[in-house]
């Protein structure tokens, strides 16, 4: 089996396939509860911790190019599927624009 293989195998054993969104989403070790940067999926991989949806958009699609970075358009942070509706490379000035228009949304929906 390929190295590729063995990744994806080795992360779709730890993924529950979510019928509703279509999300694959991780069951494993994440990032922490709470504060910056939490709630992301991490595993064990050569010895070191990485962080999987990179891991398994790299392992179909091939590196993150610098300045961009995965964005989860599902906006599912456990979310491991390499697929456009999902994950998908944004540049970071992007990545943040949309965090801030979620935001807002989220703002105006308390609102009303
Ligand atoms: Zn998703």
């Amino acid at each position: 089996m390929s190295r590729r293989s063995k990744i994806r195998e080795k992360i779709m054993s730890r993924v529950h396939v979510d019928e509703a969104t279509g999300c694959w989403i991780w069951t494993g070790p994440t990032s922490g509860e709470s504060g910056r940067g939490a709630g992301y999926p991490r595993m064990s991989l050569g010895g070191q911790t990485v962080a999987v949806h990179l891991v398994m958009w790299t392992n179909e699609h091939g590196y993150i190019p610098g300045k961009k970075e995965i964005d989860h358009v599902c906006r599912n942070r456990l979310c491991v599927r390499p697929e456009d509706d999902h994950l998908e490379l944004v540049t970071r000035k992007r990545n943040i624009l949309r965090q801030w228009e979620a935001r807002k949304a989220a703002m105006v929906c308390e609102e009303i």
